[in-house]
């Protein structure tokens, strides 16, 4: 064969690859379609709980993002968040914790991500401290706490093993982190980066691998103390496609309030007791979905505590109004106990433990079949609490 046949040659097979990669990116991202919404509102008839949606763990120029907390408020609202909590780099960030405020109609909050000793360390809700946080995990835990505020690990495994211990007194873990997903799992993000143009949670959902090591360290915790779990987007850029991804969806008693001190509160308390449940949004809407229990004719939500000594009747409830096939999973101390193909279940409890359900999308989507789509917090139910 001649050079100019050769040539000729890989000429061709270039084409044929280059046109391949094309038309199997673009079927991808025709095939691409979430349902719609189904509103919250019109499921609850109007009544409590009022759900908020809106993103965790988002850094800004202030620390290693690209962009302004001006910037990212107009992504939130584009987006139509009701809340965006700010966590950038520092001990804590006061440039970032001074950008508070109700902004474009989304609730802007900030938090500060620490470095300690053990890791990385959102604290949030606390009072200015008179002096940096200390660099000893535990000492900063508590100084978090001491300030009014509480805290959440950061992306527990994203370099190391766990390195936490038993019992730091932290109110929650990051169960999945958008960032470390993306890293670890870039040679399936890779192929979807131009579909960013698109639909650009696509290549996002496409890193999304279950994270099976945070799930079981966050039941091996729990059944010790009220840990709550958190999708977190970690994000530095691409805003638009992570907001659009993980959500954050919290149930408040009283419609979210105007006044930004009060409305604050609300969501900040909301994560506190674990009225919250965490959603990956880009697949599927995930909004209306409940987990209760019901024990002496009262019912208890999400992140409660219920002394129960096995002998009174404590059902477990989950409901939602998808329109889509799901599979429900009610999970006990980390074993699934009981199975639904809908996003309806009502389970009669029979042994004490910390109760949490994961619900799976059934439908066509490029997030994983194994990957929860939505995580409760727990409802520990316990024969006596210390
Ligand atoms: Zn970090
Ligand atoms: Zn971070």
């Amino acid at each position: 064969m001649t050079a100019r046949a050769r040539g000729r040659r890989i000429a061709a097979a270039l084409i044929i690859i280059v046109t391949a990669y094309v038309v199997w990116l673009g079927v991808n991202i025709v095939r691409f379609n979430p349902p719609r919404a189904v509103s919250p509102t019109a499921a609850r008839a109007g009544g409590p709980p009022y759900e908020v949606v809106g993103v965790y763990h988002v850094h800004t120029k202030f620390s290693d993002g690209r962009a302004t907390p001006e910037e990212i408020t107009a992504v939130a609202a584009g987006r139509k968040l009701d809340f965006v909590i700010l966590t950038d780099h520092g001990n804590p960030n006061q440039r970032s914790l001074g950008s508070q405020g109700w902004k474009e109609g989304v609730l802007m909050l900030a938090g500060s991500e620490l470095s300690v000793s053990r890791g990385h360390l959102v604290a949030l809700d606390f009072a200015t401290p008179e002096r940096p946080f200390p660099q000893n995990a535990e000492l900063a835990v508590q100084e978090v706490a001491a300030g009014g505020g509480f805290s959440v690990v950061a992306h527990p495994y994203s370099k190391t093993s766990w390195t936490w211990g038993e019992e730091a007194g932290f109110s929650g873990i990051e169960i999945a982190d958008s960032d470390s997903m993306v890293k670890r799992n870039y040679l399936r993000f890779l192929p979807y980066l131009p579909a960013l143009a698109f639909k650009p949670v696509l290549p996002l959902l496409e890193a999304l691998s279950r994270p099976v090591e945070t799930l079981r360290k966050w039941d091996s915790l729990a059944a010790q103390q009220p840990v709550f779990g958190y999708f977190s987007s970690d994000a530095h850029f691409f805003y638009s496609a992570v907001f659009g991804c993980f959500r954050l969806h919290a149930l408040l008693e009283e419609p979210l309030a105007q006044d930004f001190e009060r409305a604050r509160g609300q969501v900040f308390g909301a994560l506190r007791r674990g009225r919250f449940y965490s959603a990956v949004d880009g697949a599927a809407p995930a909004g209306g979905f409940e987990f209760w229990a019901e024990a002496g004719g009262e019912r208890f939500p999400m992140g409660s505590r219920i002394r129960w000594d096995g002998t009174s009747t404590v059902t477990l409830d989950v409901r939602a109004p998808f329109t889509f096939d799901v599979e429900t999973r009610l999970v006990r101390d980390g074993e699934v106990v009981e199975r639904a193909r809908r996003a309806e279940l009502s389970y009669a409890a029979d042994k004490p433990g910390v109760y949490r359900v994961e619900v799976y999308l059934r439908r066509r989507s490029p997030l994983a079949a194994d990957f929860p789509w939505i995580v409760s917090n727990p409802i520990f139910l316990k024969r006596s609490w210390p």
